[in-house]
């Protein structure tokens, strides 16, 4: 039995993606324009693939056209910069991501940076980034901008809370940091980023009232690692040998110790697909009716 509320990221994400359906619907009749997605996939491993196929269900779904360029694992960097290229001067295509992982004789930070700040719906260029980090904000990325919103829906109160952070990756953590410190709903919280080179990482993560896992480790944050009463957020996803899914938290004693903890599967990861189709939106509306 577990005692914690569980957080139903699948539920709110299904809510989002239908309320930005209607919004679409509505803007699509005042402006005659279509959000476009444009998606880079080099290669075919298969979970990249999956990750590809959902984003582009999704985007249909919410009334988007898309373009999805496959290309060879032996493309070439200049091939892929072609790509995007061609993408950044598309007008149909409001929103660019690239795949991630790349194969590795490919320079991806390079590649992220040729994406225009201003279609890229992963929120990964440097100029977005620095937004972010100044408080003024325009594309965030999608997974903590989805940890974000969770927070905010769930009526999650995080102003003057202790967040501890567990991960420092440029993807996930360093940006969750930011948006747990930023002035605002879903901020306003005093942050702590822990990570592979912290001592007592138990200890730290004792301190959390929010603590948010992307440590990228399966099961790593134990239950004795939780203060009583605390939101856990569980932001990693792997499969275990038999084919079941799990996070980076053990969920079954953490449920017994968290008041509010998210689910793996379920939980944060259909979120994250919910905002790249929302900065896909904001960044459509910007670039057809920029003096709005
Ligand atoms: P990453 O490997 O790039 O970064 C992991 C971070 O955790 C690093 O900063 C590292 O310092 C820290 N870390 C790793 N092991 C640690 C340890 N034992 N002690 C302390 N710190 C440790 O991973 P990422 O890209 O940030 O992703 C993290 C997890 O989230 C992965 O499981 C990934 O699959 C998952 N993920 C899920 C979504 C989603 O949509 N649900 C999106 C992105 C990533």
């Amino acid at each position: 039995m577990s005692a914690a509320r569980i957080l139903d990221g699948k539920g709110l994400a299904d809510r989002l993606r239908a309320e930005l359906a209607d919004e679409v619907v509505r803007w699509r009749s005042a402006t005659g324009v279509m959000p476009g997605l444009g998606v880079i996939l080099v290669g075919s491993e298969p979970a990249s693939a999956v990750y590809v196929r959902n984003k582009r269900k999704a985007a249909q779904a919410a009334g988007f056209s898309d373009i999805i360029v496959e290309m060879k694992a032996t493309a070439t960097q200049d091939e892929i910069a072609e790509a995007i290229d061609q993408l950044n001067d598309d007008h149909t295509i409001h929103g660019i991501l690239v795949q991630l992982p790349l194969p590795r004789h490919l320079d991806s930070e390079s590649l992220l940076r040729r994406i225009r700040p201003d279609k890229d719906a992963d929120g990964f260029h440097p100029v977005n980034m620095g937004l972010l980090a100044l408080g003024t904000p325009s594309l965030v990325p999608c997974t903590p901008l989805g940890v974000r919103e969770l927070l905010i829906r769930e009526k999650i109160e995080t102003k003057g809370k202790r967040a501890v952070v567990l991960g420092r990756s440029n993807i996930v953590g360093k940006p969750m940091a930011l948006l747990l410190m930023a002035k605002g709903p879903g901020g306003d919280a005093t942050v702590t980023v822990a990570h592979t080179a912290s001592q007592d990482l138990p200890g730290l993560c004792r301190e959390a009232d929010i603590l948010v896992v992307a440590a990228g480790q399966p099961e790593l944050v134990k239950g004795s690692w939780i203060k009583p009463g605390a939101v856990v957020i569980d932001v990693g996803i792997h499969r275990r040998a038999d084919g079941t899914l799990c996070g980076d938290v053990d969920f079954v004693e953490a449920s017994q110790v968290a008041s509010a903890i998210t689910p793996v599967p379920g939980g944060v990861g259909p979120l994250t697909v919910a905002m790249l189709l929302r900065n896909t939106f904001e960044a459509a509306k910007k670039l057809v009716e920029p003096n709005r």
